[in-house]
């Protein structure tokens, strides 16, 4: 870019705000002139928004009418890169730039002048009268050297009310001083030993240590199975680029993972980083996002949106667990973050590290290309070793109606039981039962407001809808035909599966772990904690634990339905299949003691249930690649949906069929447009949901021409046309 970096008093500025406008706006840069990239505070119509010089003044416009930018905020300018990162994600996720800027702006109270308060140190006036009181006070202040404490700190310390230190305050004995509240973070020491590595790990650590030093743009996947110390290879990374005087990010899909990798990372660094996800205050996402911008903060540890967050010099961003689906944002801006963590590297050239023990096809395909580095841990730490894994035969199990626990594997729990080790059983449904169907009519219970089923969930004692939240209590009649008592449950879900296992094992101490069932973080962490200590002997849960957390005395793992991904028409239904089989059965035997994993199918020669069985990694990607090659679906291809919504059904089709109808732009390209269909989901929160997919061959520029095919539309009412660039899933 070129073009003054500073603006002097009345010279015009365009300045993009948070506003949904599609342009820039003009001002007059105000008394003290502003800098490229200011974050400033501008009138539009009666109000004060947010926004950030964006380049000079377009002059478009009405010289005589042009207003002032009321003030420059005190936060540090937005770097030119970060300016780029916006405007290239923007471009390729087709979204406007006010609502990049409204996500790299996600902090409270960023317009507010940085908080204030009040901290209290020696003074050099003496007091006029020694009491104890003050005398105390004085002492800590002195015993601390030049140190400042808060009003509450000091008061407790010396044992005083408050208005002891005020009345020595007045006298001049202790100085009072303004201090901002927004500290920066407790600094970290790259040089504390970690642990002694492996030969495999010490050499990957390397690799990605010398990728650093070279200081530029790099992607590595560090591929190893679930307890390999994938972490403890990275956490070398982040050390180095802590040497090197560059800050660095670690993107974690789970909140309920944080703790434990805080704690890591506090043993192995001497403090805390900065922590930046849904769970925290106004006032600490706020601290984080100013720090991480004045180069404060060296670590962040975070969800998702911590890409876009200021950094001053961003070294090296770590993405765990890759593939997880949870970067994948689903809600407004549709972005996924491990492709726009490599874009983000890429501009400000840092390197980046994609974690997983089964990666994407996306990250595994890009590595065979050469696009990426691979480093591989071949075995697990210690005397861990990766399970035994064998199907259980569910055609040749004799169950009760109403039960899943096949005899096969009460027996095997019941083993594990005897000699005092843990067993998991895992079920991917939320809930009693994913079904309630009146016996009288046949019919099941659905959303009012979704195409979608009620799940019953007895712990809440209310039905639930996945799709949109909204709960109600179980009724006792069937709300179709009235009839009383007929209501039944049909299917599992962890609850009705945990009422089993109790009745099977009634000696036992159960466990539950499903997201819903722990009001906060700190709850989930505090049961995970007790049940690696041994307080359970059998635990039932959901995807959740299928996510890094460490169980030593877990030494069987059952699955209830490992079919149950591979059901529906999602392209990735297999390799999603394959990744959440291999990282629940990578929960047991991470300890000295061997694991087993025992996998109740109704399909065992389904190829990929045998893949999973193998172990043979490489031949399932090669497959799998093989199979999305022919069908030129991604990685091969390129796809996009389009998701038309409104509240009536026949609107949106209209407006779908237009844009079948007139598919020139794509046909330029070659992309190819499938639709309008009703979504797989019909229906969410009372809006109708039409469907199209684009296909297009893999280097065509599919962003551009689905920006020329939809700009014609327009959008009447309350219909609403949202863009999603690969799409991961089809609902
Ligand atoms: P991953 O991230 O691949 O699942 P971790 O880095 O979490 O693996 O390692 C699994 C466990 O083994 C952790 O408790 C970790 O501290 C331990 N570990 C791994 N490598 C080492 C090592 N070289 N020395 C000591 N402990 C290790
Ligand atoms: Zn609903």
């Amino acid at each position: 870019m070129s073009g003054p970096e500073y603006f002097e008093h009345g010279e015009l500025v365009a300045v993009l705000t948070t506003q949904p406008l599609d342009r820039t706006l003009d001002y007059k840069a105000p008394e003290g002139g502003c800098f490229l990239g200011a974050f400033v505070e501008v009138p539009l119509g009666p109000r004060k928004v947010l926004g950030v010089v964006w380049g000079q003044g377009q002059g478009n416009f009405d010289p005589a009418k042009i207003r002032s930018v009321i003030r420059v905020l005190e936060a540090a300018p937005m770097r030119e890169e970060m300016r780029a990162f916006l405007g290239r994600a923007a471009d390729y996720t087709l979204t406007p730039m006010p609502a990049m800027l409204r996500l790299a702006t996600r902090a409270p109270g960023l317009g507010d002048p940085p908080s204030m308060r009040k901290i209290y140190r020696l003074g050099s006036g003496a007091p006029e009268r020694l009491t104890d009181a003050r005398t105390r006070v004085l002492e800590v202040l002195r015993d601390y050297g030049g140190l400042a404490f808060t009003l509450k700190e000091l008061a407790e310390m010396a044992g005083v009310t408050s208005s002891v230190i005020k009345g020595l305050v007045k006298q001049g004995a202790v100085r009072e001083e303004d201090s901002p509240r927004d500290l920066p973070y407790p600094v970290l020491d790259p040089y504390l030993p970690g642990k002694e590595l492996t030969e495999d790990q010490s050499a990957a650590a390397d690799a990605l240590c010398r990728s650093l030093r070279g200081g530029q743009y790099g992607t590595t996947l560090l591929k190893g199975v679930t307890g390999s110390g994938k972490t403890e290879v990275y956490l070398e990374a982040v050390a180095e680029s802590l040497r090197l005087g560059k800050q660095a990010l670690v993107l974690l899909p789970e909140i309920a993972l944080t703790a434990e990798f805080l704690s890591r990372v506090e043993v192995r660094f001497g403090a805390r980083p900065a922590e930046w996800h849904s769970g925290a205050t106004m006032t600490e996402r706020r601290r984080v996002w100013r720090m991480v911008g004045q180069g404060d903060a060296q670590l962040v540890v975070g969800a998702r949106s911590a890409l876009f967050l200021p950094f001053r010099d961003l070294g090296l961003i770590i993405v765990d667990e890759e593939h997880d689906t949870s970067y994948k944002q689903e809600d407004g801006v549709l972005y996924n973050a491990r492709d726009m963590a490599v874009l983000r590297a890429a501009i400000c050239g840092a390197q980046v590290v994609l974690a997983s023990a089964t990666p994407s096809l996306e990250s595994w395909a890009n590595a065979e290309a050469g696009k990426y580095e691979r480093l591989d841990l071949s075995a697990r730490f210690g005397a861990a070793v990766l399970p035994e894994m064998k199907t259980i035969d569910m055609r040749a199990e004799q169950l009760q109606p109403g039960s899943w626990i096949s005899p096969t594997l009460r027996q095997a729990v019941r083993a594990r039981m005897d000699s005092g080790e843990q067993s998991l059983l895992f079920i991917n449904r939320r809930g009693y039962a994913p079904v309630t169907l009146c016996r009288a009519c046949g019919q099941q219970i659905g959303c009012d407001h979704c195409d979608a089923r009620m799940v019953e969930h007895r712990f809440l004692k209310r039905l639930m809808c996945h799709q949109c939240g909204e709960t109600k209590p179980m009724p006792d009649a069937c709300p179709s035909c009235g009839v009383e008592g007929k209501l039944a449950p049909v299917g599992p879900g962890i609850e009705r599966l945990a009422e089993e296992a109790a009745a099977t094992f009634p000696e036992a101490r159960i466990a539950m772990l499903s997201s819903d069932l722990f009001g906060s973080a700190r709850a989930l962490k505090a049961k995970i904690e007790e049940i690696a200590e041994g307080d359970a002997d059998l635990i039932i849960g959901t995807q959740l634990v299928a996510k890094g957390h460490n169980f030593p005395k877990l030494t069987l793992v059952g699955v209830i339905d490992a079919d149950l991904g591979l059901q529906g028409s999602d392209l990735r239904a297999a390799e999603r299949t394959f990744q959440l089989m291999r990282q629940v059965a990578g929960r047991a035997g991470r300890s000295e003691r061997p694991g087993q994993a025992l996998l109740q199918t109704f399909q065992p020669e389904h190829p990929v249930i045998r893949a999973i069985l193998s172990g043979d990694e490489e031949g399932f990607w090669r497959a799998e690649a093989a199979g999305r090659q022919a069908a030129g679906v991604p990685p091969y291809g390129r796809m996009a949906g389009i998701i038309l919504s409104g509240p009536e059904v026949g609107p949106v089709f209209d407006i779908g069929n237009a844009l079948a109808r007139n598919d020139g732009p794509l046909r330029q390209v070659g992309a190819q447009v499938f639709g309008p269909a009703p979504a797989p989901i019909a229906r969410i929160r009372g809006r109708h949901r039409v469907r199209l997919l684009v296909k297009a061959p893999k280097g065509a520029p599919l962003q551009d021409a689905i920006a020329r095919w939809i700009a014609p539309v327009t959008l009447k009412g309350d219909i609403r046309l949202a863009v999603d660039i690969d799409p991961q899933s089809f609902f």
